[in-house]
């Protein structure tokens, strides 16, 4: 068990570990502004929180007119794929995913001048987002937005108008809205709930089994303390007896004297008690009561028990009348006399279990 319960902090320790690790993923969202002259000359101006800030951007408010690439709207490329240089206004490149890495494309704009870089999703995600990560470019300020958001932006610029765009800083947020985190959040949540589980089935496993081991040792220590008190000398006192002519002799269980007529069983440390007293006694602890003495190990019951997996060797007490004391042990296996392997009991109690045990 202290094995066991070892385990529960390791637990709680990776736990802390995914909660610590995950709240340095906190991200930013990015505000877009764009602002253009419709056809009947009207300034239009449009604002949305649609963006997300890169991994490795740097959380800025840059604005100038959106720039797209010169021919592959992916914006990949070792050349200059911008009709523009670090002397142009102020621009910033609108590049859709995919191709190449977001480092690349970001590293493109920047070296022809651009002060930040808007990707937009590929088509058919509608205005879904992803937390981009761009670890070769890092301090520049790129944001991702949806496919739609991007389009619209793109066809304006196709049809010849100058859209000037900010990119603003919006609001910081939790792991759990980037959906890789949330997915990796979900199978570290269930693999922790999967192992608290097993943990506590393997606890509750274990004390069961303990259990029925705890109570298999009681039942065969209790087999054994009966088979042992059928062993004990039983004595029936006589009013010459010194222990009841006597006031010094007194059993320990009740504290009383012994009387002529009472019934006593004798322990095999020469220790005397009430029958009716000392046999429920004998039957939970197996000793005496008042020197400790193990009558188990003493009418080497014990070993008979071991024994009993292994049929070689059979110990044979034979306790008869108050002449014949303990004969302990007897085992002699290249004995053939069968007189021995018999059981002769004055405790009438427990002869008449054995030999109903025996038919
Ligand atoms: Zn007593
Ligand atoms: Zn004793």
């Amino acid at each position: 068990m202290g094995e066991t319960t070892q385990h529960f902090p390791l637990l709680l320790l990776c736990l802390s570990g995914l909660v610590r690790c995950s709240a340095a993923f906190v991200f930013w969202t990015a505000e877009m502004e764009i602002r253009y002259l419709n056809n009947n000359n009207e300034t239009v101006d449009k604002i949305c929180e649609c963006g997300v800030y890169g991994r490795n951007s740097a959380v800025e408010t840059v604005s100038g007119i959106v720039t797209l690439p010169k021919e592959d709207t992916k914006g990949c490329g070792p050349g200059p794929v911008y009709n523009r240089n670090s002397s142009s206004p102020k621009w910033i490149a609108l590049v859709k995913r995919g191709n190449c890495t977001f480092s690349e494309k970001i590293n493109a704009a920047r070296r022809l001048g651009a002060v930040g870089v808007v990707v937009y999703n590929v088509d058919g995600t509608g205005n879904s987002t992803t937390h981009m990560a761009h670890s070769d470019s890092v301090e520049a300020v790129a944001i991702m937005i949806g496919n739609n958001q991007g389009m619209e932006v793109v066809r304006l610029v196709k049809n010849g108008t100058n859209v000037h765009m900010t990119i603003l800083v919006g609001s910081p947020h939790g792991p759990w809205m980037d959906t890789y985190w949330l997915y990796f959040l979900s199978i570290a949540f269930f693999i922790v709930t999967a192992a608290s589980i097993a943990y506590f089935v393997f606890i509750s496993a274990n004390r069961l089994y303990n259990l029925r081991q705890h109570r298999r040792s009681e039942r065969r220590l209790k087999s054994d303390a009966k088979k042992a008190i059928g062993r004990l000398r039983v004595r029936t006192l006589k009013r010459d007896d010194e222990e009841t002519t006597s006031d010094s002799h007194m059993c320990a269980v009740c504290i009383e004297s012994y009387r002529a007529g009472e019934v006593v069983t004798v322990l095999t440390c020469d220790h005397i008690f009430h029958k009716a007293c000392i046999e429920p006694w004998l039957l939970e602890k197996r000793n005496c009561p008042m020197c400790k003495c193990d009558i188990l190990k003493a009418l080497g019951i014990e070993d008979e028990t071991k024994e009993s997996d292994s049929p070689a060797d059979v110990t044979v007490i034979t306790v008869a009348g108050e002449e014949t004391l303990y004969n302990v042990p007897l085992t002699d296996p290249a004995s053939s006399d069968p007189g021995r392997h018999q059981n002769l009991y004055e405790n009438r109690a427990f002869e008449d279990e054995t030999e109903a045990a025996r038919r």
